[in-house]
């Protein structure tokens, strides 16, 4: 970031700047330019003024990226156990410290944890740090984000990653706002440079691009990963990953949130964990649904949705697959008329075997699909109702 800087003893008042503006950030107040919290910092007055009286000053402070090192793995907590979105991070985390030999340490909040993270060994961590107390029972933003901020502070880390889950989402911004670091979201693939830097690619401007954002000037760098997006860490079976509990500040505790009572709600059944699936998407004629309900009752598999099937009230959004609906790791899926846009496939390409059926040749999805046939979809159900047997 930086600022807008008026030098107002060369400024004349022409107010030709303010006419530049289109976000009504600049005024006159009291016979001077003045700058409001409206600039975006887009830059055209300081091209409009004639006098160059405006300028953009940078406000980088230059970190010495050879000072930072290592990985570390917030990890998430699911009732009693280590959420398996924490293993997927450490797994990714070990590939990209292998590039500069770093060390990948996890840190876990949360209270009575001391059979919970014996589970973390194993899997070639370096430390396992452990925040047990009891005002960490259950997830309070700023009491969690007080007590990794204070952790990770004094330490000199060259990579957080945090899971893209709910209490991940709200805690990771909180964490980088304090660093004054830069935060990807729902990274969906990383990569580590030799120089230290992280490349944080992920799907941008509704998911027309893959972005490859750089964090070079600030450190630590942080990004958050989606559950299933990543490949899960590997069992050892060896003595790796040092469990060292850490004190906390009682200061630290100290929450603005009043928690009286907490209800736990039944976990409502979601698309991420199905192993088969069959995905249907807008091509399939709605008088065909039946049939494909039935397919899937035969084969052992869930239906999931493309989110025009969702927003048309045929699926829930928790069946609903992609970048704004849930990420999965099958063991096959099978697509029937899905055009396979980005911001679908970006929710699936992780699968073991994708099989896509599409009347069109040139749909999207046959260049992600291990097998596809070009095919109208009402015509593959008849030939396979030919075959097999009815399917209602
Ligand atoms: C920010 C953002 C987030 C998004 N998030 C998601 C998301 O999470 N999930 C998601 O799915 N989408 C998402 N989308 C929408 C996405 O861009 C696509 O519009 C959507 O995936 C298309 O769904 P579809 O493939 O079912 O439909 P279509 O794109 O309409 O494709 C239908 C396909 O069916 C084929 N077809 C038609 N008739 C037949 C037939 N008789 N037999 C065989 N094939 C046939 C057609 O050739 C076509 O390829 C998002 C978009 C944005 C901008
Ligand atoms: S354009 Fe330049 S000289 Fe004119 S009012 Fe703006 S800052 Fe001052
Ligand atoms: S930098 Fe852009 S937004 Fe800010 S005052 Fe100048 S024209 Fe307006």
């Amino acid at each position: 970031m930086g600022e807008l800087r008026i030098n107002h003893d060369k400024c004349v008042v022409c107010k030709q700047c303010i006419t530049a503006c289109a976000f009504n950030a600049l005024s006159v107040e009291d016979g001077h330019i003045s700058v409001n919290s409206a600039c975006r910092l887009c830059g055209s007055c300081v091209k409009k003024c004639p006098l160059h009286a405006i300028e953009i000053v940078e406000d980088r402070h230059v970190i010495d990226r050879d000072q930072y090192h290592d990985i570390m793995v917030i990890a998430e907590i699911d009732g009693s156990t280590i959420a398996p979105v924490s293993y997927e991070l450490i797994g990714e985390a070990l590939k990209l410290a292998a590039i500069r030999q770093d060390k990948v340490s996890v840190a876990v909040l949360g209270y009575q944890l001391d059979d919970m993270v014996k589970s973390l060994k194993g899997y070639g961590l370096d430390h396992i740090y452990v925040f047990d107390d009891p005002s960490l029972s259950i997830f309070r933003c700023d009491v969690f984000a007080n007590v990794l901020y204070d952790f990770l502070s004094k330490r000199k880390d060259n990579v957080v990653l945090i899971p893209a889950t709910l209490n991940g989402r709200s805690l990771a911004p909180s964490i980088a706002a304090r660093f004054k670091t830069g935060l990807t979201a729902d990274c969906t693939k990383l990569e580590m440079r030799e120089n230290g830097d992280l490349v944080q690619i992920r799907p941008a401007f509704g998911g027309n691009i893959m972005a490859m954002i750089l964090n070079s000037h600030a450190r630590p760098q942080m990004a958050t990963v989606r559950e299933k997006v990543m490949d899960r860490a590997i069992y050892k079976n060896d003595d790796s990953g040092t469990i060292e509990k850490i004190m906390v500040e009682p200061s630290l505790l100290q929450s603005s949130v009043l928690v009286e009572t907490v209800h736990d709600l039944p976990k409502a059944s979601n698309i991420s964990s199905a192993t088969r699936i069959i995905v249907i998407g807008r091509g399939v004629p709605v008088s065909d649904h039946p049939r494909i309900h039935g397919l899937a009752k035969k084969l052992d598999a869930t239906i999931g949705y493309t989110r025009p099937m969702v927003e048309k009230g045929i699926g829930s959004v928790l069946y609903q697959i992609g970048l704004s609906g849930r990420t999965v790791k099958a063991d096959w899926i099978l697509t029937l008329g899905v055009s396979g846009a980005i911001q679908f496939t970006a929710g699936m390409d992780q699968s073991s075997l994708i099989l896509a059926i599409n009347n069109d040749p040139n749909a999207s999805i046959f260049n992600i699909a291990h097998h596809g046939m070009v095919a109208d979809v009402s015509q593959w159900l008849d030939e396979w109702e030919k075959r097999y047997g009815s399917l209602q």
